[in-house]
């Protein structure tokens, strides 16, 4: 899950993480008033979406007066904000955040990931912070200094004050600097965070070091101890059709294709995406119905699937271990009954029940292809979907 800026820095201040003061806000009204609460001369307009790359695509502005802040607040609230992240559509501005603006001398770069091969939260720091981060790490990755925290001890002082000095944080400020590495560590482990960033890290003329922007995505399986993050979920940056799935406890995830998947295992999933591209198709979904999906479930993410515009055909591939292969068929068929179906329908179907599976499919009345085997399966559907039956 994902949140905003202005609540990943809400997370970050109970953290002792030091921010620049600033205010949500939902109209140009507000953003005017929040400009009159914090006072100052200077104040940064900043479009809240989840995605980054805001400053480049022209979310964050400068205003050096009242007027300024409204006229940035009318242009950039309700654009469809463009950014290297957020794909060509854009994402429509909702949410702003007003916020102090800040002296800076120097931008740094901080960020922490789970580390899957040496099971640890990876620190990852550079003195190359700002907006081309991403440049720095695929040209001179030497500048991002790494640290691999030991979970029994925590980010100690000595590793945090090593970090901050590599980036360039000067001895006056090291306490700072510490306070905020420290802080970002404990918010990520406590709130079992996946990512954790700021970007920039800054060092301001005054000697102050501050979180400018800051990034947090937590992990789903973990939100159920988390009440206070989920209530910061912001539909509006969804997807529809993955709200949708979420509800249904389906992990399903829209892509630009159009095949249409439906399978159960997540590696298997992945495999039929590969042998889809393979053969010269391009998957509309991963879609993962799980082990020990119902009926309800199986209709249910055929449905959502249906409804994507793009979908020209579906291949449903399924092992049925725990699963069943009639509880899928009855799935199908009950969901292209409610949904209709309006595209070519390939499976491919092996294991449990597999017999009752391929007889109410053949039963439906449905016109199906089966697919002999995976490959046999995906050349099908590719087929399919440029036409070709
Ligand atoms: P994004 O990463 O989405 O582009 P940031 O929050 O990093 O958004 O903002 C982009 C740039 O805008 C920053 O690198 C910084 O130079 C400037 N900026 C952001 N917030 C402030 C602020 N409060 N005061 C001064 N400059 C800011
Ligand atoms: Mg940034």
């Amino acid at each position: 899950m994902k949140i905003h800026e202005y609540q990943a820095k809400e997370i970050l201040r109970k953290f002792g993480v030091a921010t620049p003061r600033g205010i949500a806000c939902f109209s140009v009204d507000e953003a005017v008033r929040a400009a009159e609460t914090l006072g100052g001369k200077v104040w940064v307009v900043k479009a809240q979406i989840h995605a980054g790359g805001r400053g480049k695509g022209g979310g964050v502005k400068l205003a050096k007066s009242r007027e300024e802040v409204r006229d940035w607040s009318g242009r950039i609230l309700g654009m469809q904000l463009v950014t290297h992240q957020t794909g060509p559509v854009g994402q429509k501005v909702r949410r702003l955040l007003i916020e102090e603006g800040a002296n800076i001398a120097k931008e740094l770069y901080v960020g922490m990931v789970v580390d899957r091969i040496t099971q640890r939260v990876c620190l990852m720091a550079s003195s190359e912070g700002g907006m081309d981060i991403e440049e720095v790490a695929a040209k001179t990755p030497e500048r991002i200094h790494k640290v691999f925290v030991d979970p029994a001890a925590g980010l100690k002082d000595a590793e945090a004050d090593e970090v901050a000095r590599r980036i360039g944080i000067p001895e006056g400020s090291l306490a700072q600097a510490r306070a905020i590495l420290q802080g970002l560590y404990r918010a990520f482990w406590e709130s079992d965070a996946s990512l954790a960033e700021i970007n920039p890290l800054i060092l301001t003329a005054e000697g102050r070091v501050l979180a400018l922007d800051a990034k947090m995505n937590f992990d789903d399986n973990a939100l159920f101890r988390h009440a206070d993050i989920v209530a910061m979920r912001d539909l509006d940056e969804e997807d529809p059709a993955e709200i949708e799935a979420s509800k249904f406890d389906l992990s399903y995830i829209q892509l630009d294709g159009d095949i249409g998947c439906l399978v159960n295992g997540a590696g298997l999933a992945m495999a039929t995406m590969d042998i889809i591209k393979l053969y010269g198709g391009n998957p509309a979904n991963f879609l993962d119905v799980g082990g020990g999906a119902s009926t309800e479930k199986v209709t249910e993410a055929f449905k959502i699937m249906l409804r994507n515009p793009d979908l020209k055909a579906i291949l449903i591939n399924i092992f049925g271990g725990i699963m069943k292969c009639d509880v899928i068929a009855s799935g199908v068929v009950a969901a292209a009954k409610v949904v209709g179906l309006k595209v070519p329908l390939v499976v491919r179907l092996e294991g449990t029940n597999v017999d009752l599976g391929k007889k109410i499919l053949a039963q439906s009345g449905l016109p199906i292809i089966s697919g002999s085997n995976m490959a046999d399966a995906a050349q099908r559907v590719v087929a399919a979907a440029k036409g070709v039956h």
